[in-house]
């Protein structure tokens, strides 16, 4: 059998031995300890690195990207300074506008090896400018990187003039998913009445849901029970997402364990934000100042599906950033306290496998033969390793074609004996 790609000397995540992998027409077709025998087109020996399927962000803000600065830089850092400019950002979105940034991120994105991006739309604008420029992206992307769409209602569905109706309208003109934004809505029945009408639009749309929700450090801000409630009403388990879920940080831990094993019955998601959590929630605190990201590892042990975002990259509400899910995943570890070795494994997984749960891709995702050649090559022997230096993608291939390479960089230090000097490899 003649391969187009060969790669040699695979090492794959929780597995010892080394493997080959062979694809054809776009497809993984071998996968062994060795295919030494076999020709390909194009064989790569990639020296015992990590080769994972494709990193996933669950939540970004595409329309928001790369706007810092405009019309100003946000003074305090807070949330809700973010919002208020944004607000007055979102009148000069134009399409065109909208679709370079996004595009221009998406590439940032699909250079380090994130060919999967699920997209919160704001939708709290009477044209929905940048949903009808994010739909076109989402179509003109699909041969580097596959786009959800969901419909955000920033500044609330029951706060804002017309939000249903504007809601309804993302539906109509093709979100993929229904969001909501319980706790920011005026009062507590209206955070209520929120999830209930992202339920009953994402059954009338036969869609999946996934709401920012209890984004805040408020103990009291409970809409993820409601979520979770509503889930099992509709009998949408394994459909919804909670996305933030900032004020579990805070809750007490009676109630935390309730909730807990709620979400874990009704089979909710739950994606955290490491980069926009820690650097915006705990602003009301002194010291001790809190994290404000959620109980990752404790609904993982809950046995709940959690998954990463990237959420902002230089927006009104993180100014920094470069669309890395690998550097979220290593503040992620940080943030969590999954720094245990088994704990370093699962990190893999909230940008990896968790993630295309959550997306619910898994008919297409993973690296196993009969499917899609999906795949990163990362400069790392493991995903310790791969964690400890969020080193480059070396190769990054979808469908079977190369989509994307970068060249390591080369740090040299030169004794006072050296001519040459010793490239530093960063390995003990
Ligand atoms: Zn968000």
């Amino acid at each position: 059998m003649q391969y187009d790609v060969l790669l040699r000397h695979a090492r794959l995540h929780r597995r010892a031995d080394l493997v080959d992998i062979a694809i054809k027409d776009g497809m993984f077709v071998a996968i062994a300890a060795d295919l030494a025998q076999a020709t390909a087109t194009r064989a790569l020996d990639v020296e015992g690195r990590l080769v994972v399927p494709p990193f996933i962000d669950a939540h970004v803000h595409l329309d928001a990207v790369l706007t810092v600065g405009q019309p100003r830089y946000n003074a305090t850092g807070t949330l809700l300074e973010g919002i208020q400019i944004w607000s007055e950002r979102k009148p000069s979105l134009t399409h065109t506008d909208v679709k370079q940034r996004a595009l221009e991120e998406i590439r940032w994105e699909v250079a380090q090896g994130t060919l999967y991006i699920r997209s919160h739309v704001d939708v709290c604008d009477p044209n929905l400018t940048a949903l009808r420029a994010l739909l076109e992206v989402r179509q003109e992307v699909r041969d580097i990187c596959e786009l959800q769409l969901v419909a955000f209602p920033q500044d609330g569905i029951l706060s804002f003039p017309n939000g249903r109706e504007l809601m309804r309208k993302a539906m109509e003109l093709g979100c993929d998913l229904v969001g909501g934004i319980p706790h920011y809505e005026w009062t507590r029945d209206m955070g209520v009445e929120d999830v209930h009408y992202a339920f009953a639009l994402a059954k009338e749309f036969q869609r999946d849901i996934d709401c920012h929700c209890d984004e805040t450090d408020d103990p009291q801000s409970r809409f993820t029970e409601v979520m979770a409630a509503d889930t099992l009403e509709y009998g949408w388990q394994g459909r919804v997402t909670a996305s933030h879920c900032t004020a579990m940080h805070s809750y007490d831990n009676a109630y935390a364990f309730k909730l807990l094993r709620l979400l874990a019955r009704a089979q909710v998601n739950v994606v955290a934000n490491p980069f926009d959590n820690v650097v915006l929630q705990g602003r009301f605190d002194t010291y001790p100042k809190r994290r404000g990201i959620t109980r990752v590892k404790e609904l993982l042990a809950a046995g709940v599906n959690v998954a990463l975002g990237h959420d902002s990259i230089m927006d009104p509400w993180f100014p920094l950033g470069r669309g890395d899910m690998l550097a979220a995943a290593q503040l992620a570890l940080f943030l969590c306290h999954m720094s245990g070795y088994e704990e370093i494994q699962d990190v893999l997984d909230l940008i990896t496998t968790n993630a295309a749960k959550v997306l619910r891709v898994q008919d297409r995702y993973g690296i196993e033969v009969g499917k899609p050649a999906d795949f990163l090559v990362l400069d790392a022997p493991s995903a310790f390793e791969a964690l400890r230096l969020v080193p480059a993608r070396l190769h990054v291939f979808k469908g079977g074609r190369e989509i994307a390479t970068t060249t390591p960089a080369r740090s040299v230090v030169r004794r006072a004996s050296e001519q040459d000097g010793q490239t530093v490899h960063f390995h003990p």
